[in-house]
């Protein structure tokens, strides 16, 4: 439904200020933290609705465009703090997470099956993926996961976690990198993120998520109905600037999330109801979009955005958020200046390779300890090589994929190799 898109924001700020806490969503924090901000900064208001009349006219400008469009991969790094070991989750669980997104905006996800037949028209494949970031800011080789342990209770509740000196970590550059930590938060809580040009202060852009709602395996197998990583599928929408579908306060048919094809919802579902489910808002038809990521349902009962969430998506893709188009985090083909002269004298053949790929370079470049390792595109290590064997080395074994090889001797990677069978 569509409204102005000024006024929800003037009355967001007027009218939960007066609000109680206790009526303030216990799920998702993101209403509860863009007042905080907006309280403290009502510049901040005005930016919101600077980027939605920007988002506006995107959508009408687009709204031409074929509904296939280039797919295009955001590089996330993932930032655990960690209290105790078992919230120091593991790099497996962190990576079903990832799938789980990589599903959800693909409309990949196993569950889509059970969206209404009368919503699945609408569905949208966002045609957005996600990797873990292979390079940090420094060109340096990374599985794009930093482990941070603090003394912190419920850290995600404080200032803290966004600082490395104040006992959590420094975003990555929040220009390049989809920035998301782990992070206690009180009980009940699942999390937040920062709508674009919100965050406050800066260095707090990103997500929040408790490592129990994170992926789908260790911690996170027994938080039900809270289990399958969709957490971070409805936190990531928000960060591409989506509103809960109610809206953007807390109900009642006035409000509007700015999106057109999804139905007008008094305020948030639970469990997973019968469809068709009708409220005091669309009363007949097909009732509200209750098994969509920016509902409350259950993780097992969300299975869509809609073509209109989407189309508002790009718009924070292709403004607010157009930096991390030019990212190199998933790339591994940065280098600084000194680095693409010592890249130079290096060469590496065949490239596409099969069995074997040959390195030659200059001795007096390369210490005589030098250690050479091939990563793929996740930031998996595949081989470690000594110098001792490094004029000709054996890929006959790797699968076909895109590799970094890099020396560590240098940062950042020497050469991108294709392995093609
Ligand atoms: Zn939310």
């Amino acid at each position: 439904m569509k409204s102005n898109i000024e006024l929800p924001y003037k009355l967001l700020l007027l009218v939960l200020l007066t609000l109680p806490f206790s009526l303030w969503g216990q799920k998702c924090q993101m209403t509860e933290k863009r007042i905080a901000a907006f309280d403290k900064n009502p510049e901040l208001v005005l930016e919101a609705n600077r980027i939605n009349q920007f988002t506006e006219r995107w959508i009408e400008e687009n709204r031409d465009l074929t509904q296939s469009r280039a797919v295009v991969t955001m590089p996330v790094v993932v930032h655990v703090l960690y209290l105790n070991s078992a919230e120091n989750i593991s790099e497996a669980q962190i990576n079903s997470q990832i799938d789980v997104l990589n599903a959800d905006y693909r409309k990949l996800n196993s569950n889509f099956s059970s969206t209404p037949n009368a919503f699945q028209g609408i569905a949208a494949d966002v045609e957005v993926e996600f990797c873990l970031a292979s390079l940090d800011p420094n060109g340096n080789i990374t599985n794009g996961i930093t482990r941070t342990q603090t003394t912190i209770n419920e850290i995600g509740e404080t200032s803290s976690f966004y600082s490395t000196a104040a006992g959590g970590h420094d975003p990555w550059d929040n220009t390049k990198y989809i920035n998301i930590w782990v992070c206690n938060q009180s009980d009940g809580s699942l999390g937040f993120a920062t709508p674009p040009g919100v965050a406050d202060p800066p260095e707090s852009d990103g997500l929040c998520i408790p490592s129990v709602y994170f992926g789908t395996i260790g911690t996170a197998a027994n938080s039900q109905p809270n289990h399958l990583g969709r957490t971070a599928t409805h936190e990531m929408g928000h960060y591409f600037n989506l509103e809960h579908i109610w809206g953007p306060e807390y109900g009642g048919c006035d409000e509007d999330d700015f999106v057109n094809d999804t139905p007008n919802q008094d305020t948030e579902s639970g469990g997973c109801p019968t469809f068709p489910n009708t409220d005091y808002c669309t009363t007949g038809g097909n009732g509200i979009n209750f098994n969509n990521y920016l509902d409350y349902s259950d993780d097992d009962c969300m299975t869509m955005f809609t073509e209109g969430q989407k189309m508002r998506m790009l718009a924070a893709i292709n403004g607010p958020r157009a930096s991390l188009l030019n990212s190199v985090g998933c790339s591994g083909m940065v280098a600084t200046e000194d680095f693409s002269s010592f890249r130079n004298l290096i060469s590496v053949y065949p490239n596409p390779a099969n069995e074997f790929i040959n390195i030659s370079f200059e001795n007096k470049i390369i210490s005589s300890n030098s250690s050479w390792q091939m990563y793929d595109v996740n930031g998996k290590k595949h081989l470690d090589i000594s110098i001792s064997e490094i004029k000709k080395i054996n890929v006959s074994h790797l699968p076909q994929g895109i590799y970094y090889l890099s020396c560590l001797d240098y940062p950042g990677v020497v050469e991108k190799i294709i392995i093609a069978k």
